[in-house]
């Protein structure tokens, strides 16, 4: 594990001390001869041992080589600066275990042992469509009654944060046989995530589409803020979601059922989002009688977690989302929550660190 020269601990007893250099060996190269009492060999790192050897001395540690002799000025223990044969894993040992997500580490033990190729779970395909009269595309210009798609967009950068396959699909109208059409063709991925029309307008009809294909709606409420009308439903091995149209509803919901589901099918553990405690900075009101996950900014000071709910004008106002970074969560009994009080909050980007100024 390091230049210097492969010796025999036992010969180190008493330093300083000459002993004969019978030769050197680099790396990728492999000596021979068995190295006997009273001799070292000069060894680069990355180099096997040779045998009778049982430790190296870094070269900084020794004189040398002068006429065939090196002085070593330090002892060494057995086994000093050398990895054993099978001191990482043995042979036939488990290596990884399945359900990891193949990361830098993991690439690099699979390439160490040779396992150029391996089975992994297929990620998941993920329609995603908006649907909305008003809705129009980005490219576009939204007339007086109109707005551009944005929802498309969050969900998509939130399947491939997770390592699914986003697909979009053409943004739908309010309207029964173009809804089917298009929910149909989003049917051909293994998820689809239909944004909009799962509410109580008139011409939300999403889930009565739903119903109509054949999908097994599973629940079409949730006792939460934002988020309540979100409908979740089957079809064969298909995963449907309809998720409310305003973007905090949508990216919220997501993240609380859609991405467990996605990382099951990554054959990842089901997780929620990391959940964190940390203390309020202001006040938090909350008349709703539901869960509420509101956006917020957990920062990271002096080791401890402050959790800061952004000044937000409902579940529409994207604008204010950008500055957060997790959801803080006001528990279903509770209608007020002081500042300074430990809240709970779950972390969906990474966490903000406040600087101390010293370094
Ligand atoms: P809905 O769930 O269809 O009642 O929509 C709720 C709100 O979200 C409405 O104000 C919609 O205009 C808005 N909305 C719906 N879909 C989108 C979308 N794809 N992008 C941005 N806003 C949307
Ligand atoms: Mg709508």
């Amino acid at each position: 594990m390091r230049d210097g020269f492969a010796l025999r601990a036992e010969d180190t007893q008493t330093v300083p001390v000459t002993l004969k250099c019978v030769g050197e060996v680099r790396a990728g190269q492999l000596w021979e001869e068995v190295l006997r009492p009273g001799e070292a060999i000069q060894i680069m790192t990355g180099a096997p041992v040779p045998q009778g050897a049982n430790a190296v001395v870094m070269v900084e540690y020794t004189e040398g080589p002068v006429q065939g002799d090196v002085r070593v000025l330090r002892e060494v223990r057995i086994g000093e600066n050398v990895a054993a044969k099978g001191s990482e894993r043995l042979t036939g040992q488990t290596v990884l275990e399945p359900g990891k997500r193949i990361s830098a580490f993991e690439l690099a033990v699979l390439a160490s042992v040779g396992k150029y190729q391996v089975t992994v779970y297929r990620a998941p395909s993920v329609s995603i469509l908006a649907t909305g009269d008003e809705i129009v595309d980005v490219a576009e210009q939204p007339g007086p009654a109109q707005i551009r798609n944005s929802n498309s967009f969050s969900l998509y950068r939130q399947v491939k944060k997770i390592g699914g396959l986003p697909i979009l699909l053409k943004t739908a109208g309010d309207e029964q046989e173009e809804l089917k059409t298009r929910i149909r063709s989003g049917l051909e991925a293994d998820v689809l995530l239909v944004s909009g029309g799962v509410s109580m307008g008139k011409y939300d009809l999403v889930e009565s589409v739903f119903r109509q294909l054949d999908i097994q709606v599973h629940f079409e409420s949730i006792s939460m803020r934002p988020g309540k009308p979100t409908v979740f439903g089957t079809w064969k091995d298909r995963w449907i979601f309809g998720l409310p149209g305003n973007p905090v509803s949508t990216f919220v919901a997501f993240e609380l059922f859609v991405r467990p589901v996605l990382q099951a099918l990554l054959g990842l553990q089901a997780e929620t989002l990391p959940l964190v405690r940390g203390e309020l900075q202001s006040e938090i009101v909350e008349k709703s009688g539901r869960t509420a996950f509101l956006p917020a900014k957990v920062t990271s000071r002096a080791g401890k977690l402050e959790v800061l709910p952004v000044k937000w004008k409902g579940s529409a106002d994207i604008f204010a989302a950008v500055e957060a970074n997790g959801l803080v969560i006001v528990p279903l009994e509770v209608a007020r929550l002081q500042a300074g009080e430990a809240v709970e909050a779950l972390v969906f980007d990474e966490l903000d660190y406040a600087m101390e100024g010293r370094f």
